[in-house]
């Protein structure tokens, strides 16, 4: 009854309320690998807004975050979205799809859309507190969404959306870079190996920084083969040593947080407009363990708290987050079929393997993405 729908869709829309179950890996409450259960049963995405479409899922990447939310991080935020009145009772939010990162096909537009037709071929990163692609279907908003990289398969593209939006926030958004204004900055990556990381190097080489990064031994041929221009080993000891002894950065990305924030600030070039952005940060953690208000009141006076503690010494401390965004993604598109940037698939599993792809995660020493062929 919800279904707002083109007339071109309304098929579609029809047999959608038929299929009104799909398959999907769920969890029904938080915990360890055994809380994930496959279903033939969960309920068929529906169309609530003018501006959203179902997407069938053909491939779905998984990041760290999708282990931390099996395990209930960020339930207390992500509640919140889903419920921002607190109408629903605790545990509304299962049975709950993983999953942030999908490739696949437009099934079904809302009346607002324009952007995009039924059959279309999207990619995109998918909200936290929306139900995810672990699924056959799943529903998103239309600005959430771009049209794929013609050049990349399904598998290849849903390595990308998550760990490239966030990128994309932490460095454009937050840290002030674009293609124009890179080309005689010096940019380190703390964290180069793993999703996040080995898409940034590629993007800022492709917009002409000068790139450091950090990683273990073993990962420096296949950063440098990224295009990464100085590697520093973190497991031969301390690298703010090395990292001291070379000229100063002018950005900061920081994918490994603990004690990193103590000696980075101090490799900034300082009074230049010079940024440390972290995408290790306690929001959630304050969130979950103290409720919104206090969690929301604690995180703004940490944070407030290091902005001027090192504005004094002339440089500046933020903190990156993930922010899913269909614009972002066209400009990474034409990235990514220009050549400059290639998804890196470290490894695939099909959909019935779900549970050895989290596995798989939450070993971690990531080398790439883990990506899940769903159809
Ligand atoms: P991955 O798990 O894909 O990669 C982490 C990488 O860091 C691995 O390759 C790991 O390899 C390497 N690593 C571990 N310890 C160190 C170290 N001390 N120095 C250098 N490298 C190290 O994670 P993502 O790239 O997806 O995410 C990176 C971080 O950013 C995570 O903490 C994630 O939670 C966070 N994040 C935050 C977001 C936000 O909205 N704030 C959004 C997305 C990610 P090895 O151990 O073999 O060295």
């Amino acid at each position: 009854s919800q279904c707002v729908s083109t007339s071109v869709s309304r098929r579609f829309c029809a047999s959608s309320r038929q299929m009104s179950v799909m398959p999907a890996w769920v969890i029904d409450n938080y915990g360890n690998n055994d809380v994930l259960r496959f279903t033939k049963n969960a309920s068929f995405p529906v169309i609530n807004y003018p501006n959203e479409v179902i997407v069938k899922v053909f491939a779905a990447g998984l990041n760290p975050l999708d282990v931390s939310m099996r395990g209930g991080y960020g339930a207390a935020t992500m509640s919140m979205q889903r419920d921002p009145l607190n109408i629903k009772q605790s545990g509304s939010e299962f049975p709950l799809i993983l999953g942030r990162d999908v490739s696949g096909v437009i099934m079904e537009c809302g009346l607002d859309v324009k952007y995009f037709r039924e059959r279309d071929e999207v990619w995109a990163a998918i909200p936290s507190w929306k139900q995810g692609s672990l699924a056959e279907f799943v529903v998103l908003s239309g600005n959430e969404v771009s049209h794929k990289p013609k050049s990349l398969s399904h598998t290849e593209a849903a390595a990308i959306p998550y760990v490239a939006t966030t990128a994309w926030s932490a460095l454009v958004n937050t840290g002030g870079l674009s293609k124009d204004n890179c080309a005689k900055k010096r940019i380190l990556i703390l964290g180069g190996s793993g999703g996040v990381g080995t898409f940034a190097i590629q993007m800022l080489k492709a917009w002409g920084a000068h790139v450091t990064v950090t990683c273990s031994q073993n990962a420096e041929q296949f950063l440098r083969g990224l295009g990464a221009d100085h590697v520093v080993d973190y497991t031969a000891g301390p690298v703010e040593e090395p990292l001291s002894a070379v000229e100063k950065f002018d950005l900061i990305l920081d994918n490994v947080g603990g004690d990193t924030e103590h000696w980075a600030l101090n490799l900034l070039k300082p009074w230049s407009g010079a940024k440390y952005v972290t995408l290790v940060t306690p929001f959630l953690q304050n969130t979950d363990r103290m409720g919104i208000a206090d969690g929301m009141m604690k995180t703004a006076a940490t944070v407030g708290s290091k902005v001027v503690k090192h504005l004094v010494k002339g440089v500046h401390y933020r903190w990156g987050f993930f922010a899913p965004s269909g614009p972002a993604l066209d400009e990474i598109r034409e990235m990514v079929d220009a050549g400059q940037i290639r998804p890196v698939v470290e490894e695939t599993f099909s959909f019935s393997q779900v549970p050895q792809a989290f596995e798989k995660v939450e070993k971690g020493h990531a080398r790439g993405k883990t990506v899940v062929q769903i159809s």
